[in-house]
Parts: C-alpha cells; structure tokens; sequence
C-alpha cells in the first residue's frame, strides 16, 4: 500500500491547480495549511446512566467523520491520476477505521469505563499509534499518523472546533483547507488572511457567499490541494480564473502582483461612485442595499453608499458558540447594527440555520435530518421552536425603535407560515409594550423570502398576506434544479440563467407588482453586473448585495438604459435554451459596457 510518509518525491516547482474561483480577486502569500490543528480535547467522567448517549454522541461523530471522508473520496476519485490513487488508498485505510475497527472498539470500550468521547478517542489514538510507531518500520510509522489524523478528525467532529485559530496566523497568511464551515470563514479577519482555497465547496455555498462578503479571494473544490504542501510556502489564490499556484515562479509573481495593483487602483476609482446616486441612462432610479453577515460589515456597507441592509442574515448570533443567545444579547447586537445604518432600512431575516447553515448552538434542536436542505430549517424551525422565534423577534422590535426595521421571513413556502408568524409577532409586540418596552409604531414591515419554487409560483397568494419579498435566487436555483447549491460535483449544473429559475423571478416579480408590494432580489445574482440589466429588463428596482460588489452594480446600473434592457429581457425570456439565454445576455453586456 502506498502511503504519504513513504514517499520520497523531487522538489517541486511551480505547480497550478484549477477549481471553482468562487470569490473575486488575488491573494499572494504564505500558505497556512489547516489540517490537524492543535484542538483542545476536554477531560471528564461520564456518569453511568449518562453513558448510552455518551456512545451514541461518539457513533453520530464517526457518521459525520465517514460522510466527510466519502466526499472526500469521492472527490479525489474524479480527479483521477496518481494524487486519485494515492489519496483514495489513504482514504479507504481512513475509512476502515471509522468503521468498526480496532480503533471503534476501543473508544467504546473507554466510553462505557465512563470517559468521555473526545477523551476516549485521544486516549485511544496514543495508545494505537504508540504500538505502531514502537514496530520501528517505516510502514507503520505511516499508519500511525493515519491513526493521528483518524483521531484528529473525530476529535473535531466531537466539539464541534473550527479548523483553525485564523486568528494566529501570520498577516497575509492564506488559509488551505479540506473544507470550511461558513461558521469557519466568519472567523477571518480579511486584515490578517488573504484569502482562502479548500478541497471540498460549492459556489454558492455559505462559505462561497462569507467569502465574497469578506472581500477573500476563494476558490474551492480543488482535489489534491492538501498534497504536498507545507505551511509557510508561498501560494497565489486567483478568485478571478478558480486558480491556485503553489510555489510560483518569479515571473509568475510578477504577473500575479502587477495584476494585484490594478485591481487596488480599479478599487480605488469605484470608491468614488460611493457618494453617486443609482439612476439609469434615462433616469430610473434603483436602490441598491447590502446583504450583511457579520457586524463588522455594516461599516464597508455604509462605506459603499448602501441605502439600507436588503438581508440581514441573524445567523452569525448563533455562529461560534454552544448556547443560544437571548433577547437582551440579540437585541444589543441588532440596536447597534441598525444605529449604524444612519436611518436607513435594515431588513433583519430570523434564524436561516439548516441545510449547509447548521449551528453548534441549537445542539439537537437543529439536526442535520435525513434530506438536510428539505428537513427542518430555516422558519420551519422557528415556528416549530416558538421561544426561538418569540425571541428573535422581540429582539427585532427592540431594535427597532433605534431606526426602520423590515422583518424577513425564510424559505416560506406556504400563506399559514405567514398568518402564523404575523400573529406570533402581533403578541410579541404587545407583551413588550406591557414591558414597557420601546418599540416601532406602526409595527415593522414583514416580509418574505421567495425562493422556494412553490412559493414562486403562490407568489399572488403570498403576496396578499405579506409587506414585502425578497427573492432568494440562490435557493431558488437550487431548488428548481435540485442541484444542491454546495456540492462542487454538479456545481457546473447550478445555472440561475435556466429559464425555469427566469420564468419564478419574472412571476414573482409581477406578483409583487400586481399586490403593489416592494420585491427585492438578494440572491447572488444581485452582486454580479452580468445580471443587472436581466433583472432591471424584468422589472425589478430593488437590488441587495455583499457590500464589497456595490460599487460594480452601480456602475452598471449607471450605463444601462431600462428601455432597451426590458426590451433584452423580453427576448431572453422567449428562449428555451439556458445557452442562448447567457449568450443574449452577455452580447448585450457587450454592447452596452
Ligand atoms: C438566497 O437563498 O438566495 C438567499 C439570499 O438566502 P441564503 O443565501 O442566505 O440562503
Ligand atoms: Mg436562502
């Protein structure tokens, strides 16, 4: 069997690796590579009635291990070539021990002596690597640090860490990684990383859409990153062309840096169209908001010349953490984040967590499911979890008497969803009134996501009971087409240019329209100037956005001409074929640059 550690390979030289470049932009720097990290492994005694679910925690821990592992494999497998064969024997060696090994049996056996999971493994995995390493054979040696690596990956799958402390990482470090959690990439401090490359991700995931937010130049799916490659090397992330090159040459550097300084110098004249208003070649006025994921990005938003925060994800409350916040925290962070906005609308979306956003600190509130993406998430959770949703939205009406609030709901499928939340939010209210408590008079707006195709196609019902939509053109893709919207294998198939995604956005628009209520488009097509005159075409005024592509949008809002892009759009939306749609759509881009 082939292994790692027997290899004796020549030095590299330059070497470029091709994925999906899923956030704009180069990062030049020394690779931090996050693997093993050093993950703080807790130490306590399971009381004897309190052991079964000790064992089950442990088996749900090696299921997520094998899963990710599979993927991983699976991954390699399509690659192809020796990194396929190398890395997929490894991977089945990894596999084997995640099920019913050696090492399986022992943890067990440590757990029902009463120790916990995290320990039981780390004690384990010592005493197995130990045997091996003390064979003194090169072979064994190698299969110890399987052992290690084994035991590393349950370790984190059982508390939940984060691959890395970003934090300590030296400035301008950029991350490579097997994969990272959105929750992982909210941690970046873009000052300290440069930008990031994983092996698994799609380019619509959470992770991508953190990334583009970020500012990080990102590319993910790449099979084979993680071979060969030690922190410290110096790596180019090209987020434009989905490249990365370990180990450049100079001139490869050189081109890279010369490119670096025209996108800073492209930068610096988009600030300038900040103070500009969005109007068209012929005077339409467009709104153009920020999609905000973190606090921190309320000021680059503002920065932008946002006219409001068009989604507010409240996700990252419950990001990082293993208790659920309450009304006082939340409501805190939300006043805050609202005062900084000046005055202008903050669209504040309760909790999306399910599917790719599943969070440490619902513990078994939130649990993956079977079908994850369809499962209980987003407000399917809230409504079934009151007190989560009372919460969120007493802390919503608190904020906003510090300025204009919107309430957003996700992945509403259904017109009772809304009734129900609406009268949910009618008693919030009036509790915190008898409280005392300050809140907006007239109540918030409340409003909902469109972006599951059968609230598209509901979209008169829904529109009858709801102040506003927000079209999630991200789900809606996703859901459409049933391709998931993370996987990097059918990532080349998710397409929001299918004329059966065009043909809900154009409903729902006309929905809103016919109700005479405010539509919006967040998804990410609302950031890319490739879209804008498609969806000005169909009719929409309201455009949300990672802060870091406003000043992009705006420029292209202010060299189109409404006429002639409604006029594209008619002919776009006469078309069958997803190819000729993108063909139409970029030949008018073309033209009218
Ligand atoms: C969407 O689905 O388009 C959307 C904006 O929501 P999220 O990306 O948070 O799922
Ligand atoms: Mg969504």
């Amino acid at each position: 069997m082939k292994t790692k550690a027997g290899d004796k390979r020549p030095a590299r030289r330059e070497r470029e690796l091709v994925g999906l470049g899923v956030a704009p932009g180069i990062a030049i720097g020394p690779a931090a590579v996050s693997e093993s990290g050093a993950v703080q492994v807790p130490e306590y005694t399971v009381a004897k009635g309190a052991i079964e679910d000790e064992i089950k925690r442990f088996n749900e821990a090696a299921e997520r291990a094998r899963r990710q592992v599979q993927k991983l494999r699976r991954k390699v497998d399509a690659q192809g070539g020796t990194v396929a064969e190398e890395m997929g024997y490894l991977l089945d060696a990894h596999l084997q021990m995640l099920s019913g090994s050696r090492l399986m049996r022992g943890v067990e056996q440590r757990i029902a002596h009463g120790s916990n999971a995290e320990a039981a493994v780390q004690h384990e995995i010592s005493a197995l690597a130990q045997s091996f390493a003390d064979l003194d054979d090169t072979y064994f040696a190698a299969r110890a640090q399987d052992v290690r690596e084994v035991g590393t990956r349950l370790i984190r799958h059982l508390t939940k860490t984060p691959y890395q402390a970003f934090s300590m990482l030296p400035e301008g470090s950029v991350v490579l990684a097997e994969e990272i959690s959105p929750a992982d990439a909210a941690l970046m401090d873009p000052r300290r990383i440069a930008g990031f490359a994983t092996v698994l991700g799609g380019a619509e995931s959470h992770t991508a859409i953190m990334a583009r937010s970020l500012g990080l130049p990102a590319v993910l799916g790449l099979a084979g990153l993680l071979e060969d490659i030690k922190t410290g090397t110096t790596v180019i992330v090209d987020g434009d062309a989905g490249r990365v090159i370990v180990e450049p040459s100079r001139q490869t550097l050189a081109r890279y840096r010369k490119r670096l300084a025209a996108i800073q110098h492209e930068k610096t004249k988009l600030a300038g169209l900040a103070s500009l208003p969005a109007v068209t070649r012929d005077g339409t006025r467009v709104t153009l908001m920020a999609n905000v994921d973190l606090p921190r990005e309320i000021e680059p938003a503002r920065a932008a010349g946002a006219e409001g925060v068009g989604l507010l994800r409240t996700e990252f409350l419950f990001m990082n953490r293993k208790d659920v916040p309450g009304e006082d925290e939340q409501a805190a962070m939300l006043t805050e984040m609202v005062g900084g906005m000046d005055g202008r609308t903050v669209t504040v979306r309760t909790l999306d967590v399910g599917g790719d956003k599943l969070t440490d600190a619902l513990g078994d509130r939130a649990t993956a499911g079977a079908n994850p993406a369809l499962g209980l998430r987003a407000i399917r959770l809230s409504l079934r979890q009151p007190a989560l949703l009372e919460t969120q939205l007493a802390a919503m009406l608190r904020a906003s008497a510090r300025g204009p609030v919107r309430i957003l709901l996700p992945m509403i499928s259904s017109v009772t969803q809304v009734q129900a939340v609406r009268h949910i939010l009618g008693q919030v209210a009036r509790r915190l009134v008898r409280r005392g408590v300050e809140i907006a008079d007239p109540l918030p707006p409340l409003g909902i996501m469109i972006e599951v195709p059968g609230a598209a196609l509901a979209a008169d019902a829904l529109a009858r009971v709801s102040d506003f939509f927000a079209l999630g053109t991200n789900d809606l893709t996703q859901y459409t087409l049933a391709i998931d919207r993370g996987d990097e294998q059918v990532a080349d198939l998710y397409n929001p240019l299918h004329p059966a995604v065009l043909r809900l956005v154009q409903f729902s628009v006309e929905a809103a329209a016919r109700a005479r209520i405010p539509v919006s488009v967040c998804g990410e097509i609302a950031g890319d100037p490739r879209f804008t005159a498609l969806l000005l075409g169909l009719g929409v005024r309201e455009l949300s956005m990672g802060p870091a592509n406003l000043p992009r949008v705006k420029r292209r809002v202010r060299h189109l001409d409404t006429k002639s892009a409604a006029k594209r759009a008619r002919e776009i939306m006469q078309q069958s074929d997803d190819n000729r749609i993108a063909a139409l759509l970029d030949e008018f881009n073309q033209a009218s640059v």
